[in-house]
Formats: structure tokens, C-alpha cells, sequence
């Protein structure tokens, strides 16, 4: 396994890729890898001739009273685990390589990243869309996966492939989860052992809504009042957002269907975790 920190030195490393004819795939990350991100790396092993992975924690991805500083990392694990899952590449780039001093361009994506958590992380998803386009400007990958975890972010990225004619296929995976229903996050980390219960809110809140679905209620105020309700019975947790929306458009509806998506974002404590399930999916 190759570990590139260089722009130059990946960009080269991918032409002398696809001069001999070999597919790409790719898997960015913000790195301190779990499951989740393992599950996209298996995934990309057996779709791609080469596999790439990348660890950047991206921060203008991050505003100025969010976690950047103290974001979970763990270089030689995540190296541990990129190993185990086939990884040929990993590009790991510091800030500095990818945002030189002068660095002034931004992609937008603009009606998909206004809701949700566009709304609470103001220029959020400019930050995604703008490193995921460097990204694959240094990549060159035919395929990139990507986790129905973070939806909102999966939806940006298709429209701006799409929008942009990028070359690139994008594959969304399903999100993995704990045992017990929560969905793994690096962010997860932060929790001590009582915020990791109250953070079993979110799963229950979809289980919930999921079961009243499929009894039969179709009334989005309803749905949400029920979840709300579960949710804020745990003092430690505040809801963000608690939101039904349709999964294509992310517009808000009154009654919902298969495919109606319920996403939230719930502090607890000082961590802020998201999830979230299309209706219509299996679980
Ligand atoms: P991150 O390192 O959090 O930026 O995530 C990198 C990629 O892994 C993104 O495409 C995420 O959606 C995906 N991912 C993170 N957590 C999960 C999960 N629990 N299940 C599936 N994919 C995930």
C-alpha cells in the first residue's frame, strides 16, 4: 500500500493508472475509520482495479465554532484497516497542499444544500462539494462511493456530477450501524457512556416513525410529533432538525410514501450526530 501525501505525486500515480488501462475506485474520508467506511472500501475493492483512499479532514467543510480541531484522527488504524480492506493508494494531503495561500474557488450546489444540514452548517456543503471536486480532479477515479449516511451530502455530490459532466459513476451504500441501531460515526467518539445511550434516540426516533409507517399513517406532522416526542424524552438530547422531505428534491411534504426520506441531526451533549432512512427502503 502506497501512501501519498503529495498532489503532484497522486495526480501522477492516477495517469500511469489509467495509461495501463486499470479502473479507479475511490473512497474519500475525513479519516478515523470504522466500519462504515470499510464497508465502501470493500465495496470499491471489488469494483475497481485500484482502489484509493482518501483521509483529509477538509476544513472549510467545518465553520469557525465546529469540531476541526478536535476531530477524531488516527493515521496508522486507519492505515491498519485500509490495508485489511485492499486499499492500494491512500492519499492523505495536508490543508496546506490542498488550500495554498491564495485559494478563492467554490463549488455550489444550490437548492439541494439549503435544507437540513445546509441550514444548520451555513457553507457546510460548499466545502464538500469544492474538495470533492479537487479530489477527483487528483484522483481521476471512475467510481466513487459514498454512505447514504450523510444523504443530503450523497444527493449534492450526484446532482454535481451530474451538472458538471464529471466522469466520474457514484455509488451510495447503505448506512451501517451498531448492534444496537446506532449509526456508526467517527464521531461517535466523543460520546461518553451515558451521551452513547441517550444517542440511541436517533435510531429509536426512526424505528418509530418506520413502524407507524408501515401501520398505515401517512401523516408527516403526525410521524414527527411521535419522533420529536421519543427524542426529547432523554434530557440530554436536543434535537437540530427532525424533518420528512421527498428523497429526490429534499422538498418538505405533509403526507408521506416510499419515498419520503426522514432525516435528523441531534446534539447530544456537545456532539452533533445525523441520520436518517428513505421510507421505502427494506430497513
Ligand atoms: P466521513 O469520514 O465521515 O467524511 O465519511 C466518509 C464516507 O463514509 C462518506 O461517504 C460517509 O457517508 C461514509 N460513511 C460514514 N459513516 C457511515 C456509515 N455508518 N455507514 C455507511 N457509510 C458511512
Amino acid at each position: 500500500m502506497n501512501i501519498i501525501t503529495s498532489i503532484a505525486e497522486m495526480q501522477q500515480a492516477a495517469l500511469l493508472l489509467k495509461r495501463a488501462g486499470k479502473g479507479i475506485a475511490f473512497v474519500p474520508t475525513m479519516g478515523y475509520l470504522h466500519e462504515g467506511h470499510a464497508s465502501l472500501l470493500r465495496e470499491g475493492r471489488s469494483r475497481g482495479d485500484s482502489l484509493v483512499l482518501s483521509i483529509f479532514v477538509n476544513p472549510i467543510q467545518f465553520g469557525p465554532s465546529e469540531d476541526l480541531e478536535r476531530y477524531p484522527r488516527n493515521l496508522e488504524g486507519d492505515c491498519a484497516i485500509a490495508r485489511e480492506c485492499g486499499v492500494d493508494i491512500v492519499f492523505t494531503p495536508t490543508a496546506a497542499e490542498m488550500y495554498p495561500p491564495g485559494f478563492q474557488t467554490a463549488i455550489r450546489v444550490k437548492e439541494l444544500a439549503l435544507p437540513l444540514c445546509g441550514a444548520s452548517r451555513p457553507g457546510h456543503f460548499d466545502g464538500v462539494a469544492t474538495v470533492v471536486t479537487k479530489l477527483f480532479n487528483i484522483v481521476q477515479p471512475d467510481l466513487a462511493l459514498f454512505g447514504k449516511k450523510d444523504f443530503q451530502q450523497l444527493a449534492i455530490i450526484r446532482r454535481m456530477v451530474a451538472d458538471l459532466s464529471l466522469p466520474v459513476e457514484i455509488v451510495g451504500m447503505p448506512i451501517v450501524r451498531e448492534a444496537d441501531g446506532l449509526a456508526m460515526s467517527s464521531r461517535n467518539a466523543y460520546l461518553s457512556p451515558d451521551q452513547r445511550q441517550s444517542a440511541l434516540s436517533l435510531s429509536k426516533a426512526i424505528r418509530l416513525v418506520r413502524e407507524r409507517y408501515a401501520a398505515g399513517e401517512r401523516n408527516a406532522a403526525r410521524l414527527i410529533e411521535a419522533a420529536r416526542n421519543l427524542i426529547l424524552a432523554k434530557p440530554a438530547a436536543t434535537i437540530d432538525y427532525l424533518e420528512l422531505r421527498d428523497a429526490a428534491t429534499l422538498a418538505t411534504v405533509s403526507d408521506v410514501s416510499d419515498t419520503t426520506l426522514m432525516a435528523l441531526a441531534v446534539i447530544i451533549g456537545t456532539t452533533r450526530l445525523i441520520d436518517n432512512t428513505l421510507l421505502g427502503d427494506e430497513r
